[in-house]
């Protein structure tokens, strides 16, 4: 299989964060307007992306130091979101699970999160109708002190705007060295039992296999973002095999961050030996200079494996947090 044969699959994206999957020019020429917030000697032309792996997780974060700075205003929230919907049409991508935190926009625009969120959500669905895409929302919330203040804030706005149902699930992103306070478990847990979204946790990606098992026990996840940690533990693997929870393998993503070294062979290969769940998605691929097709033939270098990736997109419908996929 080669990257001709990727792009022609038919797709469906379950870990793909907005900000990573807009094109850089689009981000840069947004950016223009505030090039004096930009720390000091962040270059436009060669700091928005990664194309090598990272020395350390704040180096690989180097994006987000401008990245944060927009939109400014809701044309140009939408101008991001049709460059990442137009980034999906030409990977063949029938459905998709964009993820944002939000509490930014409000911040940088002087708005209500939920005004922020409403201009969110009305952009994905205009885009969505507009490319032929269905999408859903996952809300992120990083981990530190705020968590549970900001997930508050989101499920606050999202009542308020009357539970959309475009908002399909709950994430929580961030290094994992970091400790959100213990009540964030416990708010995930009471948003999937009282809201019916879904959860998904970035976990055991540059951290330990504890931290995916905190994650199904505590906060309730029904699929976990990386993952990579979880081969060094059977009884680990075992416990998502017979729980059904889905691992959101990212190829490129893995090596960018280091959470993988380059001397090593990708876990993805003992997860297809013991059978966990798992997708292949693409996480930030613009900033990867990369595209979910070439996360495919990551995948199919790493493992020879054809035949899962055939089958890619009946397995990312099953593991979707969007409801009535056809
Ligand atoms: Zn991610």
């Amino acid at each position: 299989m080669d990257l001709f044969k990727m792009k022609s699959l038919s797709k469906g994206e379950l870990h793909v964060h907005l900000n990573g999957l807009a094109k850089t020019n689009i981000l840069r020429s947004l950016l223009e307007s505030c090039t004096d917030e930009l720390p000091k000697g962040f270059s436009l032309s060669s700091d928005l992306t990664r194309s090598t792996p990272a020395s350390s997780l704040s180096d690989y974060l180097k994006p987000w130091q401008a990245l944060r700075l927009i939109p400014r205003s809701r044309t140009d929230l939408s101008k991001i979101v049709d460059s990442a919907f137009a980034e999906l049409q030409r990977e063949n991508v029938k459905f998709v699970e964009l993820r944002n935190s939000i509490i930014y926009i409000s911040l940088l625009n002087g708005i209500t999160v939920q005004e922020s969120l409403e201009w969110l959500l009305q952009a994905i669905d205009e885009l969505s109708t507009k490319y032929n895409i269905t999408a859903g929302l996952i809300l992120t919330v990083t981990r530190g002190e705020y968590a549970p203040e900001h997930l508050r804030a989101l499920l606050e706005a999202y009542k308020l705007l009357g539970r959309p149902k475009s908002v399909v699930g709950l994430d929580l992103a961030g290094n994992e060295e970091v400790h959100p306070p213990t009540e964030t478990a416990s708010l995930f847990r009471k948003a999937k039992d009282d809201e019916g979204l879904s959860i998904t946790i970035h976990a055991g990606e540059t951290g330990k296999p504890l931290n995916i098992e905190e994650a199904i026990h505590n906060y309730g996840a029904d699929r976990i973002g990386h993952g990579t940690a979880i081969i060094k533990s059977p009884q680990l693997m075992d416990l998502v095999k017979e729980k059904d929870i889905c691992i959101e393998v990212c190829p490129v993503s893995n090596r960018l961050t280091n959470a993988v070294a380059e001397n090593e062979s990708h876990p993805v290969r003992e997860m297809v030996e013991h059978g966990v769940p798992f997708v292949i998605c693409s996480d930030n691929p613009s900033i990867h200079c990369s595209s979910l097709s070439e996360d495919y033939l990551e995948f199919y270098n790493e493992t020879g494996n054809s035949e899962l990736l055939e089958n890619m997109f009946a397995t990312q419908k099953k593991y979707s947090f969007i409801k009535g996929l056809k």
